[in-house]
């Protein structure tokens, strides 16, 4: 609902160009200011009622020169209230139009045309603003998505874009990562596609491999995607060629819109590539376990986080029982077999915010944030059992293996270096083989 306001003077003209206006079906809200008389304090009082009011359209009623100079003097109007003057009688147009006042209606007839074009100003200024912001956002993400980081990184940074794009919260891309980047939360709306046609239906795990190669198809031979509900499908650009694409839920499309997805598109392609080049840095190629610079850094980060939050920390060391007896019977690559299935089985034990490492060759470290040294000695415990179901199948033969654990733990205000406690679980490693191997020993002095 857009709101008009009509003042000056004199109170007749006021109130009938009000009544003409709310006639036609507008919002009219009628101020009486004595504008052609008006000094200082009435031209304040003027401010004060537009300022109040925060009009989308401005009539203003009365003598011009006056009338021209209280809207000059209203700096509480919106950059964007278009003003209309109603003014009988000779009119500086120049004069007016150097003041942005576009509309001079001299009959109360004419009011409801400039009033109607004023506001059609207005929509499209408003409009092109939004436009403006929408892409000043964007520019400013564009760095943002540059960024060399992990997936939480770009998360934060697409929930703010995907409000830009005026498209409601349904995202539904066609990678993987990307797919929860977008909305991890999105539950019972899916893009199925079939002869290039989307469909919404069941949970977004229904979007099978199948129906994302069609939902690519569909974008590449640009078909336009058609059923109750519209898609925008943006192509996720990448150096290396497409990365497949994003599938937005949304209303109508502008060309402003869809150029604007393209770019958006384009970055999300580079960030793709970006958290390609990340995975490379800080994962283990054989385990898929974070390595050990990138679970070095993860340490110190977690204790430093609970230090502040006067936590303990703990970390255990995991060594894999005469693996080199493995190797030796089963060969290198039923040995590499045996380590990727135990990186699983590890990954399995641990929490959530767990940061699980390939520390050595058959080493394993695992950080527990916020965790003392009775829940160290659980938490290692599950490590153990878990690893001791793992069975790699060896031709005929199975690879069943053990672990010996050391754990320490850094007491809530230790301000220790984590490298001191980890060379204390190395040491509760050594005394865990020491003592017959596949088993968990704690740090003496925790
Ligand atoms: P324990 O720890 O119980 O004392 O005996 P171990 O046999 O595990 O100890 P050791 O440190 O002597 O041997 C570790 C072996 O792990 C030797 C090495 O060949 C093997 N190893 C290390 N990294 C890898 C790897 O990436 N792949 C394979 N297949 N083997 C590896
Ligand atoms: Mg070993
Ligand atoms: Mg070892």
């Amino acid at each position: 609902m857009y709101k008009v306001v009509v003042l000056g003077e004199p109170e007749q003209l006021v109130a009938d160009c009000t009544a003409h206006l709310a006639t036609a079906g507008h919002k009219a809200l009628a101020a009486t200011a004595h504008l052609a008389t008006a000094g200082h304090k009435a031209l304040a009082a003027t401010a004060d009622i537009v300022g109040g009011m925060r009009p989308d359209v401005l009539v203003v009623v009365g003598t011009h020169s006056r009338a021209a100079e209280a809207v000059r003097r209203s700096r509480s109007l919106e950059p964007d209230c278009q003003v209309v003057l109603v003014c009988p009688g000779d009119v500086d147009r120049w004069g007016l139009a150097q003041l942005g006042i576009h509309g001079v209606a001299e009959r109360i007839t004419e009011l409801t045309a400039h009033v109607d074009a004023a506001l059609r100003t207005r929509a499209r200024l408003v409009h092109l603003d939004e436009q403006r912001r929408a892409l000043l956002r964007i520019v400013d993400v564009a760095p943002r998505l540059s960024r060399v980081q992990p997936l939480e990184g770009y998360r934060a940074v697409l929930e703010e874009v995907i409000p830009l794009l005026g498209t409601g919260d349904r995202f539904v891309a066609t990678h993987d990562r990307v797919l929860h980047a977008f909305d991890p939360s999105l539950e019972g709306v899916v893009v199925r596609a079939g002869t290039g046609r989307y469909a919404a239906a069941g949970g977004v795990t229904d979007l099978d491999a199948e129906a994302r190669r069609a939902v690519e198809r569909g974008f590449l031979s640009g078909e336009e995607p058609s059923r109750e509900g519209r898609f925008v499908v943006i192509p996720i650009a990448a150096r290396d060629g497409e990365r497949g694409c994003l599938v937005i839920e949304a209303g109508a499309v502008s060309g402003e819109l869809s150029t604007l997805c393209r770019i958006f598109g384009q970055q999300v392609g580079q960030a793709l590539e970006n958290l390609t080049l990340w995975e490379r840095a800080t994962t283990d190629s054989l385990t898929g376990l974070h390595n050990r610079a990138f679970g070095a850094q993860r340490l110190d980060e977690v204790r430093a986080l609970d230090l502040r939050r006067a936590r303990p920390t703990s970390v255990l060391i995991i060594d894999v029982d005469r693996f080199k007896q493995v190797n030796d019977e089963f060969g290198h690559a039923a040995g590499d077999a045996t380590l990727r299935a135990i990186g699983n089985a590890v990954q399995r034990a641990a929490r959530r915010s767990d940061v699980v490492a390939r520390w050595g060759g058959e080493e394993l470290l695992i950080v527990l944030p916020d965790t003392s040294t009775e829940m160290a000695r659980l938490a290692a415990e599950r490590v153990r059992s878990e690893v001791s179901m793992v069975t790699v199948t060896h031709g005929e033969r199975v690879i069943c293996v053990t672990v010996s654990i050391g754990t320490a733990t850094a007491a809530s205000g230790d301000r220790q270096a984590m490298e001191w406690v980890v060379a204390a679980a190395d040491r509760a490693l050594y005394a865990a083989k020491a003592a017959g191997r596949d088993r968990v020993c704690e740090a003496d002095n925790g």
